[in-house]
């Protein structure tokens, strides 16, 4: 039987292990390894600055419904994929595969210019833990606006 790692739990992760699983049943031993283990519907990130929705709202947790379809799910992070041994790096050990579905979704880069980033005159909704505090920048910004400056950063839409 060939062992399948799926690296991620999001729409791409979650729609992988589940056709595979679908497709090949018995054939195929399905394990997802994420370090998330709710599943995030993220266009609805946009409704939380205003407090429209709650993280609780856009999320649901992911094991349940993998495992409900016959698919391992494991709360893990990979730290490092290892292709010429098929293993997976994660802080709890090693994981070995015959096939591996990165999945792993894009990386914002928010601190990238100098001055921007959560932490410093910009905020964010790309990640849930970025637009929580994006609500409290947004409730402050409400509650006492200042002078606005209106710009965009380089490569921005
Ligand atoms: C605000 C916003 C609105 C959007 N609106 C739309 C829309 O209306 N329509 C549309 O089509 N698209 C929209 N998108 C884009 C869409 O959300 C992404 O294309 C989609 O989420 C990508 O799915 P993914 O599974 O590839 O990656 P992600 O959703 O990023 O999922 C990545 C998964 O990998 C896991 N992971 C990451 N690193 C590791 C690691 N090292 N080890 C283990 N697990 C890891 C994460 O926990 C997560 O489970 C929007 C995006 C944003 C931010």
């Amino acid at each position: 039987m060939n062992r399948i790692g799926v690296l991620g739990s999001n729409f791409a992760g979650l729609t992988a292990a589940l056709e595979i699983k679908h497709a090949l049943h018995e054939d195929v031993d399905v394990t997802v390894m994420s370090k998330s283990n709710r599943f995030l519907f993220t266009p609805s990130l946009i409704w939380l600055p205003f407090g429209w929705r709650k993280p609780e709202d856009i999320t649901f947790p992911v094991g349940p419904v993998l495992e409900s379809h016959k698919v391992h799910f494991e709360n893990v992070e990979a730290t490092r994929i290892v292709p010429e041994r098929n293993e997976v790096e994660t802080a709890t050990g090693r994981r070995s595969y015959d096939y591996l579905v990165i999945a792993t979704g894009a990386q914002a880069y928010v601190d990238e210019v100098p001055g921007l980033g959560p932490e410093r005159n910009s905020h964010n909704i790309t990640m849930l833990e970025h637009a929580q505090p994006t609500q409290a920048a947004w409730e402050r910004s409400v509650t006492d606006p200042g002078p606005a400056v209106i710009g965009a950063t380089q490569g921005a839409s």
